[in-house]
């Protein structure tokens, strides 16, 4: 039985943004200073900002990447209710809605990382269900539980599944 998000609930933080133009303030700010708006307790949230170039996990108030050094932008915040985790042993990739897994986010150690593809898979959020699209251009399959995907192919997706991007690679599991 796996958890759900807990091991990465703590590296989120309480920030509020601003419901006019999406600053993000620390908790203890209560007017916005770009345009006035009264910032309430009901605009606080526990979030994190995830480097969409490496995959990096950073505070909500970084304004760039603490491992890349790229510019974190107020659209790379994302809640803990929005994020999955893929694992193995020594390496978590935190999965939002739409995000494109590809070679960029595996480090060049990792096993069987020349059988990835720069665009591998997508994974997307609909209402409150996961699903994994093996993208056209991906050169191998991905294997969810062993079962093979083809292209374009879509499956829903369940904590504690068995993911692997290619036959070679490692396997991750699923955090849901
Ligand atoms: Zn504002
Ligand atoms: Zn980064």
């Amino acid at each position: 039985m796996i958890e759900a998000n807990k091991e990465i609930l703590k590296m989120f933080e309480k920030v509020k943004i601003c419901p006019s133009c999406n600053t993000v303030y620390g908790e203890d700010v209560y007017t916005c200073k770009k345009d006035d708006e009264s910032l309430i307790e009901e605009d606080l949230i526990k979030a994190v900002k995830i480097c969409k170039k490496c995959g990096e996990i950073n505070s909500p108030l970084s304004k760039e990447c603490r491992k890349c050094k790229e510019i974190l932008a107020e659209e790379d915040i994302f809640k803990y209710k929005d994020l999955i985790l893929l694992k193995t042993k020594e390496l978590t990739i935190y999965i939002y809605n739409n995000i494109i897994v590809g070679r960029k986010y595996f480090p060049k150690n990792f096993q069987g990382r020349e059988y990835i593809s720069r665009e591998h898979g997508k994974f997307l959020k609909e209402t409150e269900d996961w699903y994994l699209i093996r993208l056209e251009k991906s050169k191998n399959p991905i294997y969810v539980n062993e079962k093979e995907l083809q292209k374009n192919e879509k499956i829903k997706l369940e904590k504690g599944f068995k993911i692997r991007f290619s036959r070679m690679t490692q396997e991750f599991e699923l955090y849901i």
